[in-house]
């Protein structure tokens, strides 16, 4: 598991001496320091080692992003969609031009194996821009024919509706997939004409910084793109609150989610909030176990379980229950655990020592609520943040580790015995991000994915995304949607227009 920072390539230890230095600020196209000089140090949660210094944003600096925000809005409003557009395409061939780079920062900021950022995540945030540059042009309003019965000299009524960018939008982010949740939000608020301050998490601002880069490289106007990195109870907060932000573009846990509802609430800021999740996966009797198996492994320990649309909970059906669960458990015993830089690795550590404390916490308390632990269920590694790939069984529907988001690589087992128990069991729970449904039949596959209530429901496969389709949840998921052409709307006002002409 050892690891040299000296074995990074010259363009990420060039990146690092360049921004992880405690410069990595960008307000109006200036690249800063934090105005009272105080910085923190973001780790490698592989070797425990400082990757660099990030700068804590004050709020004069709060203030000065959004004022360059406000600023150039209305310009960035202004230029044409083909234009919005060609510069988003061109974001998207730069974060492909330096897609090496940028897995090899995430995984060095994340800990993610760096297969997860080369051939899923960085590609998927490149797939972001490209697909909002094709919405930038897209974007339409209507013509109605309204029944307001009023001609005054001959003169006749005419009604129309068009969309205007929302304003100046806060994107905050977590840290557990950050360059493509960035995209999420950053692509379709740029397209809209919106301009942007980003926050991305404490743990993980690295790969926003070179992002923002690459922005600024592809042609987007100082002001446009504004990036505050800092703690998310000061930085984030300050953000959240400020009254010049018009709409605030959330993704991060449940309980954060409900203070940014409350700042939004001082100005009514439109608000979106990708939040938290338990998602199971249901493996039906008719199931292709040679799918479900490895499936249902990857839905849970792909990216160390740090996916807000994991699949936590498996429900097997009495029948094939142990062969499925001891498949899983096999999977998760087979599972090469390491450094994320090292090429084998399939599974990295989690993100900090932190958030490996709080997942060790999830496990003591299941082994003391009576759970059995049927592999894994331990830290482990002399540095690191490393948890065993664990498959937790003996659990009862009221137990923390079956309700609560753990957000780790931690899958939770239990049984059931026809359609109607496990619909029940999906549903009793106050979250509604995702779900997958194992089974060879039309009618199964038809009926679960009605009555499960989830914002993605998928059959014989999990978390399979696209820029165009969208992502979100109900009840306590989160409210709205990212990626798609849904969000677009995110990053819209309609206005009315009644004319008399
Ligand atoms: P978090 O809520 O701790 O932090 C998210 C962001 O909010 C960070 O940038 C943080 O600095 C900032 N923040 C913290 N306190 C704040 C405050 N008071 N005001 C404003 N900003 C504040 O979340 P996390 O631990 O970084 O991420 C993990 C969570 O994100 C999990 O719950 C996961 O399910 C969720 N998530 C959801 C989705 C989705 O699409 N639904 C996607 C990815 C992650």
């Amino acid at each position: 598991m050892s690891f040299e920072l000296d074995n990074l390539s010259p363009q990420t230890k060039a990146f690092l001496s360049r921004r992880a230095t405690g410069t990595g600020l960008l307000v109006d196209g200036q690249w800063l320091a934090a105005a009272a000089g105080q910085t923190f140090a973001t780790i490698d949660p592989g070797s425990g080692l400082e990757i660099g210094q990030i700068p804590a944003a004050d709020t004069t600096q709060v203030d000065a992003a959004v004022a360059a925000a406000r600023a150039a809005q209305k310009g960035w409003a202004a230029t044409v969609p083909a234009e919005r557009a060609r510069i988003l395409w061109k974001i998207a061939d730069l974060i492909e031009a330096h897609i090496d780079e940028l897995a090899e920062l995430e995984t060095l900021d994340q800990g993610k194996p760096l297969f997860v950022g080369r051939w899923a995540e960085i590609p998927g945030a490149a797939a972001q821009f490209r697909f909002f540059a094709g919405q930038a042009m897209a974007i339409e309003g209507s013509t109605l024919e309204s029944s307001i019965n009023y001609q005054p000299q001959g003169k006749q009524m005419r009604t129309w509706t068009v969309r205007e960018a929302v304003g100046v939008v806060a994107a905050i982010v977590p840290w557990n997939s950050p360059l493509v949740l960035t995209a999420m939000k950053l692509a379709p608020a740029l397209a809209a004409g919106c301009t942007v301050v980003l926050k991305p998490a404490e743990d993980t601002s690295l790969t926003a910084m070179r992002l923002v880069e690459l922005m600024i490289e592809a042609g987007v106007p100082n002001g446009v793109i504004n990036l505050i990195t800092g703690l998310g109870a000061q930085t984030g907060a300050a953000l959240a609150n400020h009254p010049g932000v018009d709409k605030i573009a959330f993704t991060g846990s449940t309980a954060t989610g409900r203070a940014v509802l409350d700042a939004a609430k001082t100005n009514f800021k439109r608000v979106t909030l990708e939040l938290g999740g338990k998602s199971p996966s249901i493996v039906m009797p008719d199931a292709d176990l040679s799918l479900a198996i490895p499936g249902v492994a990857n839905a849970i320990f792909f990216n160390g379980g740090q996916v807000c649309i994991a699949g936590s909970r498996l429900y097997v059906h009495r029948s094939i229950h142990d062969q499925v669960v001891e498949g899983v458990a096999a999977y998760a015993k087979g599972l090469k655990v390491g450094h994320g830089l090292s090429p084998d690795t399939q599974m990295g550590p989690v993100v900090s020592a932190r958030h490996a404390e709080r997942v060790e916490g999830f496990l003591n308390r299941a082994k003391a609520d009576g759970a059995t632990m049927l592999t894994g269920g331990e830290r482990f590694g002399a540095s690191g943040a490393f948890i065993q790939p664990t498959v937790v069984v003996d659990v009862k529907p009221d137990m923390e580790i079956v309700r609560e988001e753990v957000f780790g690589p931690v899958l939770v087992a239990q049984a059931f015995d026809d359609a109607e128990e496990v619909i029940a069991a999906a549903n009793d729970s106050e979250y509604g991000l995702a779900a997958s449904v194992w089974t060879e039949g039309f009618s199964n596959a038809h009926r679960m994915s009605s009555a499960i209530k989830a914002g993605t429901v998928w059959i014989n496969c999990h978390a399979m995304y696209d820029a165009s389709l969208a992502i979100g949840g109900v009840k306590q998921s989160g409210w709205g949607r990212d990626s798609g052409k849904q969000a677009l709307d995110n990053y819209l006002e309609w206005k009315t227009v009644c004319a008399v002409v």
